[in-house]
């Protein structure tokens, strides 16, 4: 068990509670600026089907860079581990996730697929006809994997990013000219934003932690869901690449493989163990949950959650 008691998992909240003041709620995405910033919860999902939780799990939120993770693990089942990784690399930036400096020289190959170079072009790669049926692809898995067949996109944070997105427009195009995006940049932001825009509760997102932490394996419907292999590729980018420019640190201090996004969600995956789902969010200066990696410090330190 992570936690002896729902009463000690809320004590830890709001404890990590306290620090919230300090981050800020991001804003370049108009539409995630209206949250509260002291918001902070968790839950904490078993593979015999139990979950503890704390903290008002019902609020949703929106996956962002959390979704980089699911869909790298759909285009490794769509397209193999070759062409995947003859398109992006494996190796951590220690750059910003919105970087731009570091997909010059080597034929502009985006070093990870967890920054947004790199996201981009895996999104690219998810395999159909339309918009529509790569994202309804991914959704499925998604709901697969939450036993929640109601996840849905929240249309409102979709527009609002796709609106503002200059940044990821300029990675596109530059990427388009360098031959690793071969579609409409306007058509893969309108994918991009809608898979970023996929909307959850912490009890869905930590049923996601939990499929990773399970080699791939849905323990409630018994399924393999993502071959193994697969899982455990995906749990190393959470390790390496997962809390983007603090992996490092989140490594040393917590050794939970993580990925976060800029709504303020975190997913763990302790492996063979559980799967965790936060939503915090007020962030840090590198764009992490400040209240889900210090609720994350108290946890890991308490239960002796790291890998390492
Ligand atoms: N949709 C966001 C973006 O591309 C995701 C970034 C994040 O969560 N770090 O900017």
């Amino acid at each position: 068990m992570a936690c002896k008691s729902v009463k000690e998992l809320q004590e830890f909240v709001e404890q990590a509670r306290s620090v919230t003041d300090k981050g800020k709620v991001a804003t370049y995405i108009p539409a995630l600026g209206k949250e509260n910033p002291s918001d902070l919860s968790i839950a904490i999902q078993y593979p015999d089907d139990t979950c503890i939780s704390a903290g008002d799990i019902e609020k949703k939120f929106t996956l962002q860079s959390i979704s980089k993770v699911i869909t790298l693990a759909l285009v490794l089942m769509d397209r193999g581990f070759d062409y995947v990784f003859e398109r992006i690399g494996m190796e951590p930036t220690g750059e910003p996730f919105n970087s731009i400096a570091k997909i010059e020289g080597e034929q502009a190959r985006p070093l990870n697929p967890m920054i947004n170079s790199g996201a981009l072009v895996v999104t690219h790669m998810i395999k159909g006809n339309s918009v529509e049926e790569r994202i309804e692809r991914l959704l499925s898995l998604i709901c697969e994997m939450a036993n929640d067949k109601e996840i849905e996109i929240s249309n409102e944070v979709a527009s609002s990013e796709f609106e503002t997105a200059h940044l990821n427009r300029a990675l596109g195009y530059f990427l388009m000219e360098h031959g690793l995006i071969k579609e409409p940049i306007e058509e893969l932001l309108d994918l991009y934003t809608k898979q970023c825009a996929i909307e959850m509760n912490c009890h869905d997102l930590a049923q996601l932690g939990m499929v990773f932490a399970m080699d791939g394996i849905n323990p409630i419907s018994g399924k393999q869901i993502i071959p193994k292999d697969i899982a455990r590729i995906c749990k190393t980018f959470m390790v390496t690449c997962g809390m983007y420019n603090e992996s490092g640190r989140f490594a040393i201090e917590i050794g939970i493989p993580a990925k976060s996004g800029v709504s303020g969600g975190i997913m763990g995956a302790v492996p063979g163990k559980f799967g965790i789902g936060i939503f915090g969010p007020s962030l840090n200066k590198i764009g992490n949950s400040i209240g889900g990696i210090e609720l994350l410090k108290l946890l890991s330190n308490k239960y002796q959650l790291s890998i390492f």
